[in-house]
């Protein structure tokens, strides 16, 4: 429900974070739980539940375009970021509103765990 939802009450500014970077359709905020010197979460502004519930393309690619940007902004474009968006519950996604991780500023290992 939008109404509960946690990314839109950040969206709605009932809860307080450090945004970095707002365009017309999403925002990029600092992950309270970071796993790297750099943990940014970009969203769409509107409801969308997951990956999975995505119907227009442009959504996955402005939220991209936003993390990029972000990336750059942030200092870790060059040396190297990971992108990541967790789908349901085996890739333990725990907040069902869409949401782009970007994590940088250290090494990352492949596979992931
Ligand atoms: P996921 O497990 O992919 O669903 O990621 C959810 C992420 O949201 C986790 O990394 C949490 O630390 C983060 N998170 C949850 N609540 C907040 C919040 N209020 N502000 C910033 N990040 C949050
Ligand atoms: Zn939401």
């Amino acid at each position: 429900m939008a109404d509960q939802c946690v990314f839109c009450r950040i969206v709605r500014r009932e809860i307080v974070t450090n945004i970095l970077l707002e365009t017309e359709e999403c925002i990029a905020f600092r992950d309270t739980n970071p796993q790297a010197p750099v943990h940014v979460l970009v969203i769409p502004k509107e409801h969308v539940s997951s990956l999975d519930a995505v119907t227009d393309a442009a959504l996955v690619g402005r939220l991209g375009l936003v993390a990029a940007e972000v990336a750059r902004r942030t200092g870790v474009a060059e040396s190297g970021y990971r992108t990541v968006i967790n789908t349901n519950a085996a890739a333990g996604q725990t907040v069902f509103h869409i949401h782009l991780h970007l994590l940088g500023g250290r090494q990352f290992g492949w596979p992931p765990g």
